[in-house]
């Protein structure tokens, strides 16, 4: 597996020719400004201790606090950790929310955990690191593995925290210190649709960019999970042709358009989305194929989205990719070889740090309505979603076209001139 973070570093040189700054300057964003590794002991249902190593990584923060996921995942480690935060402020910084780069994880296999141990152990990670959290310094988020529910037994564990005697900020509301809460405890009405909606977005502007006709532009979805079924629902509701969707167990192919509702309901009774082929309101095995979930990857269609894992599309198979353009939802989904490859081909890819960009801004949005103390409705935080998704895609775009490089390459020298001059501005050198 090549190194994460030298991953992260080479992305970042290989825009510096793009950027006006000090090379003392330019150096500074490749190293987190803080790295904190604890060991935090749990106690198992059956009485004994275990202790687990965890980690939050604070990237940088000149543009606000830092912000980011807590993983739990048995192959956390501090590479990965280093990557994903710097990945963190450069997406804060695409899409001009007043975030830093964040990310913190555990090493453990929570599938491995009883209930009961698996809040113990988000309680004690909150324990041990609610000095380097708060509103105005570090905001947490779920991540692989780690959900609403977890959000909820950390704030309740920061809120004890903060009563106690040993006060972390008396001015500070506490609901503001994590993101990807329940609804119930402060969490944003769109919040689990934002992710897939603000892809959807970014498809809306590639296909005027490209003068595609939606009914007529054809879209193939790598999982169905979250981030793969809301954009599925989203470009269907604006007129595209969702025509092949795969989940881990298998992969469909509609020609006519699938029905996005109807194919989740399908895959939730029969437990996974193949044999599922539905079209307007009926559904029937004549309307469509399954396929080998790899095909699905090599489908002749317009737009292809990988929604499931890091690493999907790689040199191995980047070369067989048909589709004119890929939308990154997916974190990292294509490899930096598979990058080169698909480029050489002509495909314009949309990165990640852009086009998946809609979940932070959404948590940008949790933050803003637990610190004013409001509450707004879906339809007003996925109207302000769009504003953001489509300003900053056309910004993209326009470094893009201005420097005469691809978009990811955009995205970057974009997200690193906003924190370079940030840090100017603040006088950091
Ligand atoms: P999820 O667990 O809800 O869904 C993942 C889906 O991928 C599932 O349908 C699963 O069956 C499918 N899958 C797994 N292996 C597969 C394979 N080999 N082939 C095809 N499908 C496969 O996760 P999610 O929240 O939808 O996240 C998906 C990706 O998007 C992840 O990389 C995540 O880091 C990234 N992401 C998520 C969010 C968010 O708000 N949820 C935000 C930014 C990025």
């Amino acid at each position: 597996m090549p190194d994460p973070y030298i991953n992260a570093v080479a992305q970042l040189d290989s825009v510096k020719k793009y950027i006006d700054a000090p090379g003392n300057l330019f150096d500074q964003l490749k190293t987190p400004e803080h790295i904190i590794r604890k060991s935090i002991s749990v106690q198992m249902d059956n009485g004994s201790k275990k202790t687990f190593v965890a980690f939050r990584l604070q990237h940088n923060s000149a543009r606000g606090p830092y912000k980011g996921g807590i993983r739990f995942h048995p192959q956390v480690n501090e590479a990965e950790m280093k990557a994903l935060s710097m990945l963190m402020t450069w997406k804060c910084a695409v899409v001009d929310i007043p975030f830093g780069g964040g990310k913190g994880g555990i090493v453990v296999d929570p599938k491995s955990l009883s209930e009961k141990e698996l809040e113990r152990l988000s309680r004690s990670y909150m324990k041990t690191f609610a000095p380097y959290f708060g509103a105005w310094k570090d905001i947490p988020a779920p991540d692989v593995n780690t959900n609403a529910q977890i959000m909820a037994w950390m704030l309740d564990e920061y809120i004890k925290i903060q009563n106690s005697k040993f006060k972390i900020q008396d001015d500070e509301s506490p609901y503001a210190v994590l993101t990807g809460k329940p609804v119930e405890l402060g969490g944003s009405q769109g919040r689990e649709e934002a992710t897939g909606f603000g892809g959807a977005i970014v498809l809306e502007q590639i296909a005027k960019k490209l003068k595609l006709k939606r009914q007529y532009t054809t879209v193939a979805i790598q999982g169905f999970g979250n981030v793969g079924y809301w954009f599925a629902y989203f470009a269907d509701q604006a007129g595209f042709k969702v025509v092949a969707a795969s989940d881990s167990k298998g992969a469909i192919f509609v020609p006519k358009g699938m029905n996005p509702e109807l194919t989740l309901a399908g895959k939730k009774e029969q437990g996974t989305i193949a044999g599922n082929y539905c079209v307007g309101s009926v559904c029937d095995v004549k309307l469509g194929k399954t396929l080998a979930e790899e095909d699905l990857l090599q489908l002749k269609v317009d737009i292809l989205v990988p929604a499931a894992l890091e690493g999907s599309i790689h040199k191995g198979n980047a070369g067989k990719v048909q589709a004119r353009t890929v939308i990154e939802m997916a974190n990292a989904p294509v490899t930096p070889e598979a990058d080169v490859v698909l480029q050489k081909k002509g495909v314009l890819i949309v990165p990640d740090i852009l086009s998946n960009a809609g979940g932070v801004t959404t948590s940008y949005f949790e933050w803003s309505q637990n610190l004013s103390g409001a509450s707004w409705k879906k339809e007003v935080v996925l109207q302000k979603l769009r504003e953001v998704m489509e300003t900053s895609f056309d910004a993209v775009w326009s470094v893009s076209k201005e420097n005469n490089i691809d978009l990811r390459s955009a995205a970057y020298v974009l997200a690193v001139r906003r924190v370079l001059d940030a840090m100017r501005l603040r006088g950091t050198q």
